[in-house]
């Protein structure tokens, strides 16, 4: 009897299941492995050129940040649902979007929808000072979570309203929008330096185009683009 009460107080606790090294331990040879073969592909067949993308995807442990039903599949160029009906991208879209940022060592990013934490983290492995921002309760609490157990540090996680940005932070060197917006959220080009970029999937929900912005000056922007692509929608307000 005493014993189960023992036991029952130690397992209420939890303490031993929440530590940070199993999810370290849970990164293993063959996930490392698969890690390799996707970097590859990226190289390879998507044609992403930036080392620094390639090693840093090749950091990240991508199974992780899913449900453990998708595990075998983590390192397959693929989408799965997360928490709050939202997905995490396909690795290609990652390293994508992510290259056309064109990061460098320890600027300063702004990041609107933190979803699972899974791009963020990329940014963080590229040392880049990541301002991330999610509007679903659930996915800003996984991603905390994550991010502490696997010790990736972004310089802000906020659980808000993406299209107002983070003014008290601002300006940007870089601004990453990993959902689809109907319209340009102009306050956050308002929050770029000049010579900053953004990077936004725009149009209705089915479908958007990824677009580049650079800033010229205060009032002119450059704008690029770079295909079709369907992300989940970006939405005003946050949701509990
Ligand atoms: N980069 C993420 C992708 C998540 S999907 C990952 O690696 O998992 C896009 C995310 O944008 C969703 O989590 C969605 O809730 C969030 N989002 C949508 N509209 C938003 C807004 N206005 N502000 C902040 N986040 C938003």
């Amino acid at each position: 009897m005493i014993l189960i009460w023992i036991l029952n107080l130690s397992f209420g606790n939890c303490t031993f299941f929440t530590k940070e090294p199993i999810a370290i331990m849970r990164d293993t040879y063959v996930h490392k492995g698969k890690r390799k073969q996707l970097v590859d592909y990226l190289h390879q067949k998507i044609g992403i050129a930036d080392s620094l993308v390639l090693a840093a995807m090749n950091e990240v442990p991508r199974h992780l940040f899913i449900e453990s039903v998708f595990e075998d599949y983590a390192y397959e160029d693929r989408a799965f649902p997360i928490a709050a009906k939202q997905t995490i991208s396909h690795p290609s879209t990652v390293a994508e979007q992510t290259e056309l940022l064109a990061v460098k060592e320890g600027e300063k990013i702004l990041e609107i929808g933190t979803g699972c934490g899974y791009q963020t983290a990329v940014l963080v492995k590229m040392k880049a000072l990541v301002y991330t921002i999610e509007r679903q309760k659930d996915l800003f609490d996984f991603s905390h979570k994550i991010f502490k157990e696997l010790d990736i540090r972004p310089k802000f996680q906020s659980f808000g309203d993406g299209f107002a940005g983070l003014p008290t932070f601002a300006p940007f060197d870089k601004v990453l929008v990993t959902c689809g917006a109907e319209m340009l959220p102009t306050e956050l080009l308002k929050q770029l330096k000049v010579g900053g970029k953004m990077v936004i999937p725009l149009g209705k929900t089915d479908e958007q185009i990824l677009y580049r912005f650079t800033k010229i000056s205060d009032t002119q922007f450059e704008k690029e683009e770079f295909g079709v692509y369907k992300f989940v929608p970006m939405l005003q307000n946050k949701s509990h």
